[in-house]
């Protein structure tokens, strides 16, 4: 039976895997420090004997008792909320996180990939942007802390592999969205759905000029589950190249939710991308992958969910 270590188990994306990992017949072992994480992701899979869980932070030295084929390094705060308010952990944790779990994957010969992310490419001057743009980041601005962790993160990732030999995947993840989004975790879709369904009005940021491309969960998922199996060390974008910008974007929510919301427009934060979207021919290409998902299916499913959740939980404040 293989074995996979995820990092960041609690979280969104770390859930999701556990659950396609378990799935596909493999041992999981998750580990989370729950710092924007919530065990509520998991619980279902406590019960299973092909799950272990470590409480643990990945930013100091990780030690995990057994053999592991493959490592998921998905630890790190993603929101601009959060890594706003913890900013040198999120640093730690894509550097001396990253650096732990390849020395741990060196240790244990297992194959790891890491979470990256379309923030390498800042706010870009390439559109649609392809794997060898180089971005344009502020290091000293306030997304640098996010940012230049995840291009530290690749470099220390392509260095283990050139140096070392180590079998090594970079995926750089466009926004993705779907459920167990923690609804105050400050991101668009989650702000807007809840939003609407306190019947607030819906907070545009700058004009709502600004683009964003969505990807379902489960598409996302899959992608990475064909970058881990393949043997393509580069970094590969997946995402859902279907653009829009976010004042639209509001309106499809106010539609999908029925509530009538009106729009009110706040500040643009600093360094906020005027635009992204990915280029997916790599992953097309290399993986044969690309998203099922419409945004029309994918928000439907996602609002679902939310709907679903206990009254309480839309008015909890932030982590
Ligand atoms: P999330 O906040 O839901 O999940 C992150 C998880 O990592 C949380 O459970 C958190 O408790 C855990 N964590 C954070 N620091 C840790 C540490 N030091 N030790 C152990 N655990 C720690 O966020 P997410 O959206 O699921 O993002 C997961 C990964 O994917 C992140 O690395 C993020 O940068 C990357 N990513 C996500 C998106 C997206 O749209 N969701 C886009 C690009 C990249
Ligand atoms: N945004 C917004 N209103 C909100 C939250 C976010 O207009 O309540 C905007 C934000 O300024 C950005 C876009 O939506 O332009 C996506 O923001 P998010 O935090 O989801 O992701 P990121 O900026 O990291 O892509």
């Amino acid at each position: 039976m293989a074995r996979v270590l995820i990092t960041g188990a609690a979280g969104f994306l770390g859930s999701h895997l556990c659950d396609r990992f378990i799935a596909e017949g493999f041992d999981v072992v998750g580990m989370d420090n729950l710092i924007t994480g919530d065990l509520k992701n998991i619980e279902h899979l406590f019960k299973l004997k092909q799950f272990e869980f470590y409480e643990h932070d990945v930013s100091k030295f990780i030690h995990v008792p057994g053999k592991l084929d493959y490592i998921l390094h998905f630890a790190s705060p993603a929101s601009p909320i959060d890594y706003l308010k913890i900013p040198i952990q999120t640093l730690k944790v894509g550097s001396l996180g990253t650096h732990n779990c390849l020395g741990l994957a060196l240790e244990k010969g297992a194959r790891i990939l890491v979470a990256s992310t379309s923030e390498v490419y800042g706010d870009p001057h390439v559109h649609p942007q392809t794997e060898e743009y180089w971005g344009n980041v502020n290091p000293v601005g306030p997304r640098g802390v996010y940012d230049e962790a995840k291009r530290f993160q690749e470099a220390m990732t392509m260095a283990y592999h050139t140096f070392h030999g180590l079998e090594t995947r970079i995926v750089r993840i466009f926004n993705t969205y779907g459920p167990r989004m923690r609804l105050n975790d400050g991101r668009v879709l989650p702000a807007f759905i809840g939003q609407a369904l306190r019947g607030e009005d819906l907070t545009v940021f700058g004009d709502g000029s600004q683009t964003r491309s969505f990807c379902y969960v489960d598409d996302l998922v899959e992608g990475i589950y064909r970058l881990l199996m393949s043997d393509y060390a580069q970094p590969v974008n997946v995402g859902n190249p279907d653009e829009i910008t976010i004042g639209d974007f509001a309106e499809e929510i106010i539609k999908l939710t029925g509530t009538n919301q009106k729009v009110i427009y706040k500040d643009l934060p600093k360094d906020d991308p005027t635009q992204r979207q990915p280029d997916i021919t790599k992953a097309r290409e290399i993986l044969g992958w690309e998203p099922k998902f419409s945004r029309a299916e994918g928000l439907k499913l996602t609002y679902e969910y939310f709907k679903s959740l206990p009254e309480d939980e839309l008015y909890k404040k932030e982590h």
